[in-house]
């Protein structure tokens, strides 16, 4: 049997709702097309056997993409918070082309709400689509914008991405660093988890600084998660853990998918991707020793960053699982990471 049938992948983190939003702005309909640059749509999903994915809303603009694009190791690169009202009207725009994108599929694609959803998409061979918001930046103080697009199907939040929020502070790009680059949660930062828990939002502590995690640790009832970030025994940029970090998520049962971004693969940082597989192979065996085998998964983080030559895009999975096969991670390794472990961690943290 292929890979892809027997081993579904559940990704934790892509990007491609940027596709559809300013400055790109592309149709809609170019998600069901092979398109040269792509790193998600249809075409290359069913390819890659991804069963599953968080879309995140991630709110770009330039300085954030020249950072991405252009990553410097020898830079330190500290961007400011984002205007709220231009985050709110932004983040409107990505999550209304998220339904978009599912009513054009005609039942290929769903915005799954319930772990029965997911589970009906695995079965089924409808791509389940979980709503990311990528940083709360159109979350108001309030909270009164978290409970409306709960309502609408938000399911999974990172407090932060690489920039400030009223709520916590994102870890800046800088290398070789730690991710203790600042102060914790805010007092409107401690109720958002405490209000995610409630409402069974999962929270994603990738981007978040150190001593954010340590806060969202002691606060929060579910698993930890921190959905797409690396070793930072390998990797040191501060968007890699720490083994105190996986030590606490490995405590709370709950999960890190390994992002497949060469910078944060890299032992020097550097965007290139003249990166050898076996990079990958080192943190997800590095994360395996230090979480175990049921709280490792993917979160290859493809939209639009730079990836080895061997994994390009989301068509990539089948290669990734071989590599792992003949490294040696067996059947049930495999189930686990592709998939069973990302169902396991929302269980725990979904209401329904
Ligand atoms: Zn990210």
């Amino acid at each position: 049997m292929s890979t892809i049938n027997q081993y579904p992948v559940i990704d934790g983190h892509n990007d491609s709702l940027m596709y559809f939003s300013p400055p790109t702005n592309a149709l809609i309909s170019s998600f069901f097309e092979r398109l040269d640059g792509r790193q998600v749509d249809l075409p290359r999903i069913r390819e890659g056997g991804m069963a599953a994915g968080f879309f995140a809303v991630f709110i770009s603009e330039e300085e954030a993409m020249n950072m991405v694009h252009n990553f410097d190791p020898n830079v330190e690169y500290v961007l400011p918070a984002l205007n709220f009202d231009a985050a709110q009207k932004a983040s409107t725009q990505m999550v209304a082309n998220l339904f978009r994108i599912e009513t054009a599929s005609n039942g290929q694609v769903k915005v799954v709400r319930t772990v029965a959803d997911l589970e009906a998409c695995l079965r089924d061979g409808v791509i389940g689509a979980v709503l990311h918001f990528e940083g709360a930046e159109q979350i108001d103080a309030h909270l009164d914008a978290l409970e409306v697009y709960y309502q609408a199907g938000l399911r999974s939040m990172g407090i932060v991405w690489s920039r400030p929020t009223i709520f916590a502070h994102g870890v800046p790009f800088k290398f070789p660093h730690s991710p203790d680059t600042g102060p914790g949660l805010t007092d409107v930062g401690k109720e958002l988890v405490r209000a995610c828990n409630r409402l069974g939002i999962m929270i994603d502590l990738s981007h978040l600084n150190e001593k954010g995690f340590w806060d969202v640790a002691k606060i929060s009832d579910v698993p930890l998660v921190a959905t797409h970030s690396n070793a930072h025994a390998l990797c040191q940029l501060p968007r890699n853990l720490t083994d105190k970090q996986l030590a606490a998520i490995k405590e709370s049962d709950g999960i890190v998918g390994v992002n497949l971004v060469t910078m944060l693969l890299r032992e020097d940082a550097r965007d290139d991707s003249d990166t050898p597989i076996e990079t990958v192979l080192r943190h997800m065996d590095y994360l395996v020793n230090h979480l175990g085998i049921d709280r490792v998964g993917i979160g290859a983080d493809y939209g639009d960053a730079p990836f080895p030559k061997d994994l390009p895009d989301v068509s990539s999975y089948p290669v990734l699982i071989t590599a792992l096969q003949k490294a040696g991670y067996d059947d049930e390794s495999l189930r686990k990471i592709t998939h069973e472990n990302w169902l396991r961690v929302l269980r725990k943290t979904w209401k329904s």
